[in-house]
């Protein structure tokens, strides 16, 4: 029996409960909670299996989530909410004895500060409590750092540079839209860049620096320097790497629509008085934007995400290039969602696997990396990502 509770009814969580659905072997028992159970109960219906049981939860609340976990009483957690509920769900799995997976680390609201400290301070507390912690399993943090795991496992003495490359060149037909939670996405992708170089972060301008890189069946496109979670932990669980970047495409079309938006005060994150009520201009911009689990449709084009290593093995230097493409349609005709919810959430649901089959059950608090990459490779050629390898070529960077 393995009872696994998923918090979130929005993109990522869908594609992760089709694909949950989808391993009955493994995931005997679901139950899917979030803020609008209306839309857990969407979630139900799309996939057709009516045993899949669902609840409101307020994930901000931790004795509503201790009072939920205590009565479905589930081995595992999926935290496909926001962010901002990692800790408070973490709390409520160290207070009734379930283990935990997520995909994004802890932000504080008022704050769009990214770093693993508030996460791994859970360490020793799970550890004595016997649960497992799974940080950022999705698709950047998440396969990310097990390419980065699986290279440095079996093509690398040494990893010295790593680059994370992330390319969407879908396009939805709308004007402006992010492709995950709009108020998340802006937050992130307005923060000043930062990159790991020779043991310390040099931090640039916002989107300062860029130049095109090549991505497979794709082309060229625009990429652009940002910081990102995963290099955080991938330095120091691979210390033998002298530079870790990340870069991400973005169209001009979007990064007009971004610079205007900063422009006028909408993506800021502190209270303005709005006719004598507190509102923060992101989140409403939020409630007027497309949503991201609407973009599906008319979808077209594909994601392109991967990992180029050059590193040393037998002492000569190689280059080393993984990465999986992703239709965004192919995605939509499964899930009813987009490339970008479907590749977060298929890894969430073979994290989660990997955990309900022991596979990587380990006390603590834990970035993937220091997981076993190969099961979770082999699974990510069954469960609709499939990967590929291009040795010693031109990494362009
Ligand atoms: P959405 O905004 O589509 O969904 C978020 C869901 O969380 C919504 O259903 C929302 O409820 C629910 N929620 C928000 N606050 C609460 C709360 N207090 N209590 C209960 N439920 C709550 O986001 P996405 O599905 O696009 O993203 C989900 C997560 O995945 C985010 O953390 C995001 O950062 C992460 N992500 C990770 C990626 C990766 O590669 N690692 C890539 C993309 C996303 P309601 O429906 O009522 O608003």
């Amino acid at each position: 029996m393995a009872r696994v509770l998923i918090i979130g009814a929005g993109g990522v969580a869908t594609v992760a409960a089709h694909k949950v659905a989808q391993n009955p072997d493994v995931f005997t028992e679901i139950m899917i909670a979030s803020r609008t159970k209306a839309k857990c109960d969407a979630i139900v219906k799309a996939i057709g299996n009516p045993a899949i049981r669902t609840a409101q939860v307020d994930a901000d609340d931790v004795e509503q989530l201790v009072d939920l976990f205590n009565s479905y009483k589930p081995e595992l957690v999926m935290n496909l909410a926001l962010p901002y509920q990692d800790l408070t769900i973490m709390d409520a799995c160290l207070r009734t004895g379930v283990n935990y997976l997520d995909t994004a680390n802890y932000e504080p609201k008022d704050e769009a500060h990214f770093e693993y400290s508030w996460q791994w301070a859970y360490k020793k507390r799970f550890e004595e409590a016997g649960l497992t912690a799974i940080l950022g399993c999705g698709f950047d943090p998440g396969v990310s750092g097990i390419y980065t795991a699986y290279a440095a496992k079996h093509y690398f003495d040494e990893i010295h540079y790593l680059d994370i490359v992330d390319c969407n060149a879908g396009n939805h037909h709308k004007a402006f839209a992010t492709n995950f939670n709009p108020e998340i996405n802006i937050r992130e992708i307005t923060q000043k860049g930062r990159y790991w170089k020779d043991g310390a972060w040099v931090q640039t301008g916002a989107l300062e620096i860029h130049k095109p890189l090549t991505y497979p069946n794709i082309g060229p496109r625009e990429s652009y320097l940002m910081y990102h979670e995963e290099l955080e932990s991938l330095v120091k669980n691979f210390p033998t790497i002298r530079q870790a970047r990340f870069w991400m495409t973005f169209g001009e079309e979007y990064l007009t629509h971004l610079r205007v938006i900063q422009n006028i005060g909408m993506a800021r994150i502190d209270e303005v008085d709005y006719n004598g009520m507190k509102i923060v201009p992101l989140q409403f911009l939020k409630a007027v934007l497309p949503n991201p689990q609407d973009l599906g449709e008319n979808y077209e084009g594909e994601t392109s995400i991967g990992c180029r290593i050059r590193g040393v093995k037998d002492g000569k230097e190689r280059t080393y290039y993984v990465y999986n493409n992703c239709s965004h349609h192919e995605a939509y005709l499964e899930t009813g969602m987009q490339g970008v919810s479907y590749t977060t959430g298929v890894p969430a649901m073979i994290g989660a696997m990997m955990f309900l089959t022991g596979q990587w059950k380990r006390a603590g608090v834990w970035n993937v990396e220091e997981f076993d990459p190969d099961p979770f490779m082999e699974q990510l050629n069954k469960q609709g990502l499939p990967w590929h390898e291009v040795f010693d070529g031109d990494l362009e960077l």
